[in-house]
C-alpha cells in the first residue's frame, strides 16, 4: 500500500508505506524532532520563570491566583464566595494576599507538582534504562565495581520497586557500546 502524504518537516509530498509515517526521510524526522524538543525546553523554562515570578509576589491578581493554583476563574470565585480564600480590595480591584493562597494550599494538602517532575514523567521510558544486572552481564563486571564506577562518575540509579536502573546513555558513555548481544533487553 502506498499513501501520498506531506512531510511534517519539509512539507514535500512523498509516498508513505504506512498511514503513521510522518516524514519523507529519516533526516527530516531527526531535524524536526530536535527542533520540537528545543521548543519544548524553551516553553518549559518560560512557564517555570513565570511561576517563580508569581510565587515571589506579596499580592496577586485574580488571574495570577488562578494560574498559581491551576484552577479556573469560576472555581476561584467559588472559593472566594465560600471564604476559602480571602480577598482584599485596592481601588475596587480585587487582590489576594499570597499568604492566603499558601494557607489555602496547606489547608487542602494540595502539593504543587514541580514542572521538572511533570516533564520527567512525560518523557520517562524504562527502555532508556538498563537494569543493573544487565550491565553486570554485558560488561562482565561485578555489582561492587559497577557501584564504584557509578559513584566516581556521579551517575545515579533510579529505583523501580526494589530494582535499580541506570540510564543507557550514561552506561554507554562510560563502558562503550555493549559487546555481548543483550538478553532480555
Ligand atoms: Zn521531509
Amino acid at each position: 500500500m502506498e499513501i501520498l502524504k506531506i512531510c511534517e518537516y519539509c512539507k514535500n509530498e512523498f509516498k508513505a508505506q504506512r498511514i503513521s509515517t510522518r516524514y519523507c526521510s529519516p533526516d527530516c524526522n531527526k531535524t524536526h524532532y530536535k527542533l520540537l524538543s528545543r521548543k519544548r525546553v524553551f516553553s518549559n523554562t518560560n512557564k517555570l520563570s513565570r511561576k517563580n515570578e508569581i510565587s515571589n509576589k506579596e499580592f496577586l491578581s485574580i488571574n495570577e491566583t488562578c494560574e498559581l493554583l491551576g484552577i479556573s476563574r469560576s472555581t476561584l470565585n467559588r472559593y472566594i464566595k465560600t471564604k476559602k480564600i480571602e480577598i482584599n480590595k485596592l481601588h475596587k480591584k480585587i487582590i489576594i494576599k499570597r499568604e492566603y493562597v499558601d494557607n489555602f494550599l496547606e489547608q487542602f494538602h494540595v502539593v504543587n507538582i514541580p514542572e521538572e517532575v511533570i516533564d520527567f514523567k512525560n518523557n520517562f521510558n524504562i527502555n532508556d534504562y538498563y537494569y543493573t544486572g544487565e550491565v553486570i552481564n554485558m560488561y562482565s563486571t561485578t555489582g561492587n565495581s559497577l557501584n564504584n564506577i557509578l559513584e566516581k562518575n556521579n551517575i545515579s540509579k533510579i529505583k523501580v520497586g526494589s530494582h535499580s536502573f541506570i540510564l543507557k546513555k550514561d552506561i554507554i558513555r562510560i563502558f562503550g557500546k555493549p559487546q555481548i548481544p543483550q538478553k532480555n533487553g
